[in-house]
């Protein structure tokens, strides 16, 4: 891996911030997938949630094996952040951005795992729900939250300042590789 080259290449992506984090410094909380259980009205939904994804540990698991993590954020104002379809009309932007990034890393040769963001929505009708395999597993990806992985501790240990106006959308993406 030719980072020098890598962070070249992300300096000319419109991202907010990126860093390299030790994977092994990635928190997994029971206490994220109970979130997601009981407050995410997509649980259950497609295979980029949970259960689907596994449970912690097995997602846990699955993480371990990479030994280097790219974090990356993107930030999008809206007029009003409490209306949801605005919001999530920025999140496309942000996963073109992750697939750019992921290609960044394809060129020097890995094989990235990407958590991004949200339930997935390729899909009309996500093959989970007829007990399916997913259709398209090498474009689906799981959202950080699923894994159980809380990552403001490690925005605070890189020192990354997320108050912003109360209208900004701020984006995460992890890049295990
Ligand atoms: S790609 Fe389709 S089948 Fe796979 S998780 Fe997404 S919506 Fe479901």
């Amino acid at each position: 891996m030719n980072r020098e080259l890598l962070e070249e290449k992300l300096a000319e992506l419109p991202l907010y911030i990126y860093d390299f984090v030790d994977p092994k410094e990635l928190e997994f909380s029971e206490r994220v997938r109970w979130i997601c259980q009981h407050e995410c009205p997509k649980y259950g939904t497609t295979w980029a949630c949970p259960p689907g994804v596994g449970t912690v540990a097995e997602c846990q698991a699955r993480c371990k094996v990479y030994h280097n993590c790219l974090l990356i954020s993107s930030i999008a104002e809206v007029a009003d952040i409490a209306d949801i379809d605005d919001t999530l009309a920025t999140r496309p932007a942000h996963e073109a951005l992750t697939e750019q990034v992921a290609a960044l890393l394809k060129e020097q040769g890995e094989k990235p795992y990407i958590l991004s963001t949200q339930a997935c929505a390729i899909c009309d009708r996500c093959a989970i729900v007829d007990n399916q395999p997913c259709r398209f597993p090498e474009k689906m990806h799981p959202c950080v939250e699923s894994h159980g992985i809380n990552v403001v501790p490690i925005l605070e240990k890189l020192g990354l300042d997320f108050q912003f106006g109360s209208n900004m959308v701020t984006w995460i993406s992890l890049l295990l590789y």
